[in-house]
């Protein structure tokens, strides 16, 4: 059975007249170790899927499993602990706290249990360690480059050891060279930590990267390359 199973799942925002349909009937499976590319133009609704995976935000109808756990049936607090516990997000621009040093802003999702153990902190200087960033540990956001502060991202993704990463456009604000250097990054430490990995992109050449790609064409989740049904 695999670890992440989306099954069905349609999502419709509302609007003043009829709802604005975004997904429809979008299912996949993913197991430890295993990677997804999913494509598609501005609007197509990958955000939209990424936060409804991500728990965020639920589907309008079908299910999501992760870890046999269908978490939108758990109470609010509850959700929250899940989410923080399983899933970690890279996001475009990073949302890195200006006012934190940079061990501080990837012990951020470890702060959710109360003050980050003594090996809380050490994975994370772990991990910034493993991301090129073992001498920037005091610094602030400010202070570093754009593919730097991806890094960090990427080390804040990580600092829960989540079951899922979800990747939104992790790469959309860094110049090609910086670009394709944090997204081989995190394929390297997805593959190191062994967990799912899912990263929705309008760039065909980090899609390459990775295992598996999918598109999303009008709401509906193809194989790449499959045109939609006539
Ligand atoms: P993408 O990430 O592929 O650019 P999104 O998932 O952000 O696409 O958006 C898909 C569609 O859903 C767009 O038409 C967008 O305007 C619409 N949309 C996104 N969020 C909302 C919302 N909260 N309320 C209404 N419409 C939304
Ligand atoms: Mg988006």
């Amino acid at each position: 059975m695999p670890d992440l199973s989306v099954e069905h799942v349609a999502k419709a925002y509302p609007t003043r007249s009829t709802p604005l349909t975004v997904l429809r009937d979008v299912s996949l499976a993913l197991s430890a170790g295993e990677n997804l590319a999913i494509l598609g133009p501005s609007g197509s609704g990958k955000s939209t899927l990424l936060y409804a995976i991500g728990t965020l935000d639920p589907p309008t109808s079908g299910t999501i499993w992760l870890g046999g756990q269908n978490p939108y049936t758990l109470p609010e607090a509850a959700l929250a602990r899940f989410r923080n516990r399983n899933i970690g997000f890279v996001f475009q621009d990073h949302h890195l706290l200006p006012q934190l040093t940079v061990l501080e802003n990837v012990l951020i999702p470890a702060l959710a249990d109360g003050a980050p153990t003594g090996q809380q902190q050490q994975r994370a200087r772990d991990l910034l360690h493993r991301v090129g960033l073992a001498d920037r540990l005091d610094h602030r956001p400010a202070e570093l480059s754009g593919g730097e502060r991806g890094r960090v991202a990427l080390a804040r993704a990580l600092v829960t050891a989540p079951q899922l990463v979800l990747a939104d456009e992790p790469t959309g604000n860094l110049d090609h060279t910086s670009a394709m250097a944090v997204a081989r990054l995190l394929l390297r430490l997805q593959q190191e930590e062994q967990t799912m990995l899912i990263v929705v992109t309008h760039s065909i050449e980090l899609a390459n990267l990775l295992q598996q790609r999918k598109r999303l064409d009008d709401g509906r989740l193809l194989d790449y390359g499959e045109s939609a049904s006539p």
